[in-house]
């Protein structure tokens, strides 16, 4: 399985890693169907946009296997699960937002959503392709304290509710920083973020959203994200 290729420029270790799944030892296989799916989303967005900016386009979270993505508190709907999302994130000189319109503009796609960030660039893109059914065209917002989270912006070609993907519906929760020295507070969900600010071992914060290894925080002084694993949660009564 691991020399299978998901495309061109997406190896099967890009297509199916997730932080969560090794330090758990979790398996993170797809199946035929799964990776077919996979398969396709790379050659109808991937692929494409790849090609037109010429620049490597970083995978944040490919497939993620049901038991995965109930342990990072996904949608039990997410299109991670079926191998038809994908979030990814540009590099180099190419925007967040370059990738976002572009895909907007010249490729087919079930859902793309524009994840938190600003008006001017989201922190990263979902986007997905399926070919169970007619892709929708829905285009959403994830916005930070929005109730709820993500925001249709075009509701496609068929009207309903927005299903979330990745980011837990839940309300939000509440945790305690355990770490021996400071945790990092991060503008995206990523080491390579920048740090918008340091917390305190002990420190009690709002949990406001999870994605992958991260959770989306809120205290009194900061908002961002910090690595899930320096969080203890509170237990619920
Ligand atoms: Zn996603």
């Amino acid at each position: 399985m691991a020399t299978v290729k998901i495309s061109k420029h997406i190896t099967y270790k890009e297509g199916t890693h997730s932080n969560t799944a090794t330090r758990r030892r979790m398996r993170n296989d797809p199946n035929e169907e799964e990776l077919a799916a996979m398969k396709l989303v790379a050659k109808k967005i991937f692929e494409p946009l790849r090609i037109h900016f010429d620049a490597p386009i970083r995978i944040i979270s490919f497939f993620r296997s049901a038991a995965l993505n109930k342990t990072i508190g996904g949608s039990r709907t997410s299109q991670h699960c079926k191998g038809e999302a994908v979030d990814i994130e540009a590099t180099g000189d190419i925007t967040n937002k370059q990738l976002f319109d572009y895909i907007k503009d010249n490729l087919e796609f079930d859902q793309l959503i524009w994840e938190f960030g600003t008006s001017k660039n989201p922190d990263w893109i979902h986007v997905s392709f399926t070919s169970t059914k007619p892709n929708r065209k829905r285009i959403l917002k994830a916005v930070k304290d929005g109730n709820p989270v993500y925001q249709v912006v075009e509701a496609g070609i068929e009207v309903e509710q927005p299903e979330e993907e990745g980011i837990t519906k839940k309300k939000s929760k509440k945790g305690i920083v355990a770490v021996k020295t400071l945790l990092n507070v991060r503008k995206k969900p990523s080491t390579e973020a920048k740090m918008v600010g340091q917390l305190k071992n002990g420190k009690k914060i709002k949990i406001v959203g999870e994605e992958n290894d991260w959770y989306n925080i809120k205290t009194s002084k900061y908002s961002g994200w910090v690595s899930a694993k320096y969080v203890k949660l509170y237990k619920k009564k």
